[in-house]
């Protein structure tokens, strides 16, 4: 199922955990909207950075995020976050500050661990936290503000 041009849905629900444990991570009807949000956001993300961006993980059913270490509460497992990496356009500190200051509507931005950004879109009916974090490692924890993850 194409969502936008650029994002299938194949590629918003993939997972080499899920593959590797043989668990089901098909999102049920209600997550399917905010998997719409998330690739209509992505695609904003790509036009703003003008390369391709590589989506490491997406939607996340329950089983699948405790397989992989995923707080309780992530928004993976609602569907309009992802993890991006876009390696054509710079590191992870940098394609953060980039959509942050492209002022796109995002619930959440996060440096995570200086490997990749998180970011997560409003969902339906919800109020967009524009917040922007990072975190360096879990005894830190999720930190202000886009910052070196050092
Ligand atoms: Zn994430």
């Amino acid at each position: 199922m194409q969502l936008t041009e650029p994002f299938s849905l194949e590629e918003l629900i993939a997972s080499e955990v899920a593959a590797r444990k043989d668990i089901d991570n098909t999102p049920p009807d209600e997550v399917l909207a905010n998997l719409r949000i998330l690739a209509a956001g992505l695609e904003q993300v790509r036009a703003v950075l003008g390369k391709p961006i590589h989506v490491s993980s997406g939607y996340r059913c329950a089983e699948l995020n405790a397989a992989i270490g995923g707080s309780k509460d992530s928004m993976h497992m609602q569907g309009p976050a992802a993890d991006i990496i876009c390696p054509g356009f710079g590191p992870p500190l940098e394609v953060c500050r980039a959509i942050a200051a492209a002022g796109i509507v995002t619930d959440q931005i996060i440096h995570e661990f200086g490997r990749w950004t998180h970011i997560a879109f409003p969902a339906p009916g919800k109020q967009a936290r524009n917040a922007q974090l990072t975190i360096a490692n879990a005894a830190k924890g999720y930190q202000p503000g886009l910052n070196p993850s050092a």
